[in-house]
């Protein structure tokens, strides 16, 4: 049965709700600074990453639990709830013994079902709020997985935040949104609020409105928006963090779209569509960009060995081949065909012209 969007109803907001603060805490001076900017804005959510899992060792980790107190004391001095990302059993015990309001599990904790299982087995029937990160890799299933882990521990107050996907190529974005995948979120769960995370998204601050307002016309509960009264000098993610100042002018000048606005609604599913082809196109082309400096390699290999450039074995075997792996992904032989003769020919090409340097 539907469940009513019960903690998010409770907050009776009358805008999506604002998750914001800084990407870690540092200092008391700077989590009290930014949360009594806050306070003045639409944000009701005071964030602040303690525990931080960094891609590479030698960056900045986290206060760890000596910073859960200075969350409590944002409670007290300015009303915001607070927020804290948890990634084991020992940081769930610390945030519920500082009684923060909502905990939230990271995208490089989601990817992991031990993990994830370790904190719901840690949060079982808890009424906090319990938020799940999408996984680092764009995996719908591992996302709700991680949902559905909390949901079984008896916790009934869970949320997803949507922040995004990592790629090897690089894009205008530090992770890709996949907006599909957030879309494809939303009809499975629908009972669950939808939280965007547009700063991990962007990975920079021209970004954050265009994000944002893409997500509330698809229909979002919510954004987290990393928020620092002095972004530049930031512990972690500098580049991203907005002022308390800007998040307010980005909150005042976001629109809220109705919910039932037909044509809207098809407009917007087509830019996300020509979004994501946008995208995958980006992806092919680095893709073929790649695949023919290989080539140029195996060129530069065959100049050296004086070998020749067809080889038509091998060319057999790779357009069958091809051919074949297109039709067990529903792609029709004449298409692959091209494509590879395509392909082929600029290969070909390319090591002529080393051959011939
Ligand atoms: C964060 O919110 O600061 C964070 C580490 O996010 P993510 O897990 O999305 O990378
Ligand atoms: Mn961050």
């Amino acid at each position: 049965m539907m469940t009513e969007k019960n903690w998010l109803e409770k907050m009776n907001l009358s805008h999506p709700l604002v998750i914001a603060g800084p990407c870690s805490a540092e200092t008391e001076e700077q989590v009290l600074k930014i949360a009594k900017d806050l306070a003045k804005t639409d944000a009701t959510v005071f964030r602040a990453g303690v525990w931080k899992p960094r891609t590479r060792p030698g960056n900045f980790e986290g206060i760890g639990a000596l910073a859960l107190p200075w969350l409590q004391r944002v409670k007290k001095e300015t009303g915001l709830l607070t927020a804290v990302e948890v990634a084991n059993a020992n940081h769930v015990k610390l945030a519920l013994e500082h009684d923060i309001d909502i905990l939230w599990i990271g995208a490089r904790t989601t990817v992991n079902p031990f993990a994830v299982q370790e904190i719901a087995d840690a949060l079982q029937n808890t009424d906090k709020i319990v938020l799940v990160k999408n996984p680092i890799n764009p995996d719908l299933e591992l996302w709700i997985g991680a949902i559905e882990r909390i949901q079984k521990a008896n916790i009934k107050n869970v949320g997803a935040i949507h922040r995004g996907f990592s790629t090897y190529q690089k894009t205008k974005y530090r992770n890709n949104p996949n907006w599909q995948i957030a879309i494809d979120f939303k009809n499975r769960l629908p009972e669950v609020p939808l939280i965007n995370d547009p700063s991990h998204i962007c990975g920079n601050r021209e970004g954050i409105l265009g994000v944002s307002q893409m997500a509330l016309d698809l229909q979002f509960d919510g954004l987290m928006i990393e928020t620092h009264f002095d972004p530049d000098n930031a512990w972690s993610d500098a580049k991203q963090q907005i002022t308390p100042k800007r998040l307010q002018e980005i909150t005042e000048e976001l629109k809220i779209r109705k919910s039932n606005f037909e044509k809207e609604t098809a407009r917007k599913k087509l830019e996300v569509l020509r979004n994501d082809i946008n995208e995958i196109d980006t992806a092919l082309i680095q893709m073929l960009a790649n695949r023919m400096k290989i080539s140029k390699q195996i060129g530069e290999a065959k100049k050296d060995k004086n070998v020749a450039i067809l080889q038509p074995d091998r060319w057999k075997e790779l357009l069958e081949e091809r051919i074949q792996k297109g039709k067990d992904f529903g792609l029709s032989p004449d298409f692959m065909g091209k494509i590879y003769k395509t392909i082929h020919q600029e290969s070909i090409k390319i090591q002529e012209d080393i051959i011939n340097e």
